[in-house]
């Protein structure tokens, strides 16, 4: 075997690559395998909303951890960006839920009240529309817009630039990043594990599988709990216009370059990533029944991705079951939880995965006759 570490993360999404961060600047020799530019990359195809409102509603130590990362993502940007001198264009400005509909303001209000009931720190307000009117003196809302929830919580960022500043942290902080290489097999060996890739074989004490969606079957190799539902997400992004909208709002944010990016659509279609014209316009209707004027704009790209979800929508951190020093971490929403991931997420696995922590993310919920 060619390389001696002492953790090997398999997947250089932007969970691998946050994980390969934090714990190499934690002193652990460490190496990132990320695969082939073919593979499915969730990481470069989503939103950049780093999102609090509503997350885990019916799990609190979701809640908890995602609100974690929330309050940590500020020094952690601060960091990167110090580290690399790439802008993250970073900006907690505070999230919008726009609701077109009484029943979606209801609805709205009710999690709200649900939300703040569970959590003391939970920050959110109810704004109807007057309120949203003070708060947005540029722009026009539609006459469908009745409120919105706000919570100064979420915030946007752009996700490419931080993936790329991760992957740069990481090998600044002495890690080592090999790219275009797949992991076939993680066999156990003389007491740590060998990691096969098409060219060469990486030893390490310990592994983590962030391969996102493309986890599954070396999961399942190696016992590891781990139970997806990809979930087929599609994006649209305008032409550059004037900064109007400084806030993150669920399926729509202005970048720092002045796009628009509109999202998005919930899709069970397999492994697809097309495109289709049902989802753009289902996209461009819901946008511009929130801010009409969008409708002047040429819309210049579209996209899908496949989101790596579990079956209720929560992270799964867990350890196999009959190789404990094999580790696998998948979550939708690794965006907002990037500075979760490369904190006390890589504390924990710097640790050795303390059993017991993460006990309420263990992949053994989704096993047959496991329950709530
Ligand atoms: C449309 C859409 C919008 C979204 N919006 C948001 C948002 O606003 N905010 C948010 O927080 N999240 C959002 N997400 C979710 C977010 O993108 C994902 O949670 C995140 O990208 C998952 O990252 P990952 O590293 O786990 O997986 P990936 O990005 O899929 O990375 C996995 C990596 O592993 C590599 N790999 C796979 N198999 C192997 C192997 N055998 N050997 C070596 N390497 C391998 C792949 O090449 C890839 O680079 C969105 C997702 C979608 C699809």
């Amino acid at each position: 075997m060619d390389r001696e570490f002492d953790i090997a993360i398999v997947g250089g999404g932007i969970a691998g690559s946050a994980i390969g961060y934090g714990l190499a600047k934690a002193g652990r020799r460490v190496v990132i395998v990320d695969g082939s530019d073919h593979g499915l990359r969730a990481s470069r195809t989503n939103h950049g909303l780093i999102w609090i409102q509503g997350k885990g509603a019916n799990c609190p130590p979701y809640q908890r951890v995602t609100r974690l990362s929330s309050r940590l993502w500020p020094s952690f940007a601060a960091e990167l960006q110090d580290l690399t001198g790439i802008d993250l264009e970073y900006r907690p400005s505070g999230g919008l839920n726009f609701c077109v509909s009484e029943a979606q303001f209801e609805a709205q209000r009710a999690l709200a009240e649900r939300m703040v009931g569970s959590h003391p720190d939970y920050e959110v307000e109810i704004c109807e529309r007057s309120r949203l009117e003070n708060m947005l003196p540029g722009i026009r809302l539609g006459p469908k817009v009745c409120g919105a929830s706000f919570s100064p919580m979420d915030g946007h960022v752009n996700p490419l630039l931080t993936l790329r500043a991760l992957l740069d942290g990481f090998v600044r902080s002495g890690g080592t990043l090999v790219t275009g290489e797949m992991v076939s097999a993680i066999t156990p060996a003389d007491g740590a594990y060998r990691l096969t890739t098409n060219s060469r074989a990486i030893a390490a004490e310990r592994v983590v599988l962030a391969a996102g969606n493309e986890s599954t079957e070396l999961a399942a190799s190696l016992d590891l709990p781990l139970t997806l539902v990809p979930q087929r997400g599609q994006l649209l992004v305008t032409e550059r216009v004037e900064p109007v909208f400084p806030f993150a709002a669920s399926g729509l944010r202005q970048n720092a370059t002045g796009t628009f990016q509109l999202g998005f659509t919930n899709e069970n279609v397999g492994r697809s990533v097309d495109v289709t014209l049902s989802g753009g316009n289902s996209i461009a209707n819901r946008a511009l029944n929130i801010m009409p004027d969008l409708g002047k704009l040429r819309v210049v790209r579209h996209w899908a991705g496949l989101r790596v979800l579990t079956p209720d929508g929560v992270p799964i951190y867990d350890r196999s079951r009959t190789h404990p020093g094999v580790f696998v971490a998948a979550c939708h929403s690794a965006v907002t939880l990037a500075a979760f991931h490369a904190g006390p997420l890589a504390d924990w696995l710097s640790d050795g995965g303390p059993v017991g922590h993460y006990q309420d993310f263990s992949g053994s919920r989704f096993d047959v006759g496991a329950t709530a």
